[in-house]
Formats: C-alpha cells, structure tokens, sequence
C-alpha cells in the first residue's frame, strides 16, 4: 500500500469537519482526488466542498469502519480526535500523520516530554496534577509562568498566567483542577513557525519560517519573511526535520518557536496543516494544503519555495463584515470558511496580503 502513489481518482477522508478540512478538500479536488469529510457537527465547513459528508461523534464504531471502507487514505484536520478513532479507522486503511504523531500532540505533557527526549530545546516544565503540586512546582520553575491544561487546548484556552504564588488557585480553577503542566514564562523577541512536510518515503521539504503575532491567545498575523537571522532560520528547520523524522511523520506539520536572541525553543508542534501556513497559498506554487494532499498520497513532495512576501491575517468575528473593503485592495487574497454565524474569538476566513519577491 506505501508503494504506488494513489491514483486521481482516489477518495481521501478527512476526520474534521473546519476550515483547515475544507482547504484540504479544495487542494485534493485540484489534484483529481475525491474526499470524505467525517464531522462531529451541523454543517461543517469542510462540508460544503467534500464529496461525501457523515456527522457522527468519533466513537462509533459502525461509522467509522464505514467511513474507512469508504476511503483509500485517512488523516485529520485537528488533534483532538482521540486515539481509539485512529486506531479504528487504521484497521481498513493507512491513517496519515500516524498515530504517534497524533498521540504526542494531544497531551502538553507528552508533547514537552517527547521534545525534551530527542534533544530539542524546550521552556522548563513541570507535570502537575492538584493545587499542592503547582505550588512546588512554581517555586522551582519561578515567575512568571504559564499553566496549560494538558489537554484540549487551542486559541491559548485553558492557560492562566502565574505571577506570585497568590496566583495558584485561580490558575487551578482557570484549568478546570485538571493535570496541567507548568512552564516558564519565555521572554522572547518574537514567534516564528516552520511549516514543514514529510513523505512516505521520508524525503523533507521545510517553507520559509513564518513571524507570528498573537492576539488575545489567537493568532492574528503571519508574515514571510520573518525577522530572524539565517542561523536562526536554519536551526529552525533542522529542529522541524528532527520532530518529523523521530515521528516517522507522513504529511505536514506545523512547529511552533519562540526565539529569544541566539536562542530557539520549540513551543509545540501540530500534526496538521496549521494556520500559520496560511501564507503558503499566494507565496508558493504549491501551497501546505495540496503539500499535505500529495504526502499522504504518496506522491513526490512540490516545491516549497517563496515566490512573495505574504502577511497573512485572521479574519476574526464580526471582522467578516469588512470583506467588500479588502475585496477592493488588488493585492489582497481572501479566504473565507463559509460559516454562516460570526461568533466573537472565531476564525471566519483569512486574508493574504502578496508583495511579489524581485529576484529567484
Ligand atoms: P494555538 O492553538 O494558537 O497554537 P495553544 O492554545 O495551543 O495555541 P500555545 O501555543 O501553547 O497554546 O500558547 C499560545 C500562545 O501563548 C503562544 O503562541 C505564546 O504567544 C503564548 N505562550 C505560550 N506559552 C508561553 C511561554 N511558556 N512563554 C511565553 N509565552 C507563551
Ligand atoms: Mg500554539
């Protein structure tokens, strides 16, 4: 099954139904592949472009052998999807990323552990798992520092902020009294993201790192080039290379930095096209959606080179309203998800902003 790329033609399931689902869709019916979307919600913007729609929650089994009988390649939009689905859907085809890759990003916990134990750099963390641990932990770790949930985090949810020990029990409740982990607060310079790509036979394509502004928790801008140095850049990728190879990682992943000076530390990776590759779509001639496509299809990897400077920005709730205004500007490309309800703090399209590259 690893051998022969797959055929155009082929149906590609998708576990996840958002907008990172629905530009996947997009980028497998360019390439001639049909697709599968298996989403756990009304109406999903994945939806409206896949082939094929079921709406099931990710633990029935019937469904899911159903779904998997149904495609000849499985991977997913987000990373939330719990392991026995994976494990369900890999029992009638290949499920790319695997399950490691899936399984290590699921849990901050792990995710830090895993890093820290194939030699990347990474903030000082400590598990904790009550109220008393976070007190020791925070005298060892110091302040300031950030108390994550280990699981089910996005968007910065689930994350409090620690200043003195004072602070302990409103971070505990602000993780719902749930295992959390503990990690230094990092002055850095600014955040970049390596959007890089893996292929079943273990060829690596890395795109430029992207300088990344959040706001309020949610990622607000990507711009390419980003600030940093060519040592820095080059650090980056050989750090993202290792991640993919130590996960015999198929498909594209996104890595996350801080950079501090000279230093770089890996904040956390996802297994999944990611929002910070946004960019790829008007700065590239293949962008991380059709790179994703073609590396779980076992087809060769495209090119990753950078053919503009791009700021990618979100367009956040009612932001969607001011569309006809960016419309108007001519180097401006818009992405939008087709979601119907401009909720505050949610992700509704995007917009890249292109200024082409003089030289090659
Ligand atoms: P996302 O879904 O946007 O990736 P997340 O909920 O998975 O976010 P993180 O990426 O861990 O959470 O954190 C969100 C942001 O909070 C980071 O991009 C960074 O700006 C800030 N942050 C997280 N951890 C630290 C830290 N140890 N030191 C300083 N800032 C941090
Ligand atoms: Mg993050």
């Amino acid at each position: 099954m690893t051998a022969d790329p797959l055929p155009t033609g082929s149906t590609i399931g998708i576990l996840g139904g958002g907008q990172l689902g629905r530009m996947l869709c997009a980028a497998a019916s360019r390439l001639g592949m049909r697709t599968h979307v298996l989403a756990d919600g009304p109406d999903p913007p994945a939806g409206q472009l896949a082939n094929r729609v079921s709406i099931s929650c990710y633990n029935d089994l019937e469904i899911l052998r159903r779904f998997a009988k149904s495609v000849d390649v499985a991977t997913y939009e987000f990373e939330n999807i719990p392991a026995s689905t994976i494990d369900t859907v890999a029992g009638f085809c290949q499920v790319r990323p695997g399950r490691s890759a899936l399984v290590a990003s699921q849990d901050r916990l792990v995710e830090k552990s895993f890093l820290r134990d194939i030699g990347v750099d990474v903030a000082p963390f400590v598990g904790i798992e009550n109220r008393s641990e976070l007190l020791d932990a925070a005298k060892a770790i110091g302040f300031p520092a950030i108390l994550k949930s280990r699981r089910l985090g996005y968007d910065g949810k689930g994350q409090a902020r620690l200043r003195t020990v004072h602070d302990v029990e409103r971070a505990m409740n602000a993780v719902g009294n749930k295992p959390a982990i503990l990690e230094q607060h990092v002055a850095f310079d600014l955040e970049i993201s390596v959007i890089g790509a893996r292929a079943v036979r273990g060829s690596k394509v890395c795109y430029n790192p992207g300088e990344n502004v959040h706001e309020n928790g949610i990622l607000r801008t990507t711009r390419v080039p980003a600030r940093i140095s060519n040592e820095i850049e080059n650090r980056a990728v050989s750090i993202s290379e290792t991640i993919m190879d130590m996960l015999d990682y198929v498909g594209v992943i996104g890595v996350e930095f801080f950079v501090s000076g000279e230093e770089l530390l890996v904040n956390e990776f996802a297994p999944r096209v990611h929002n910070s590759g946004h960019w790829t779509q008007n700065g590239c001639a293949i962008d991380q959606f059709e790179q994703h496509i073609r590396a779980i299809c076992n087809w060769p990897l495209g090119d990753a080179r950078r053919h503009a400077d791009v700021t990618m920005v979100n367009i956040i709730g009612k932001e969607v309203t001011t569309v006809q205004e960016l419309a108007r500007k001519s180097d401006h490309a818009i992405h939008l998800y087709g979601k119907s309800e401009a909720r505050p703090g949610r992700k509704m399209g995007h917009v890249n902003k292109i200024s082409p590259t003089s030289g090659g």
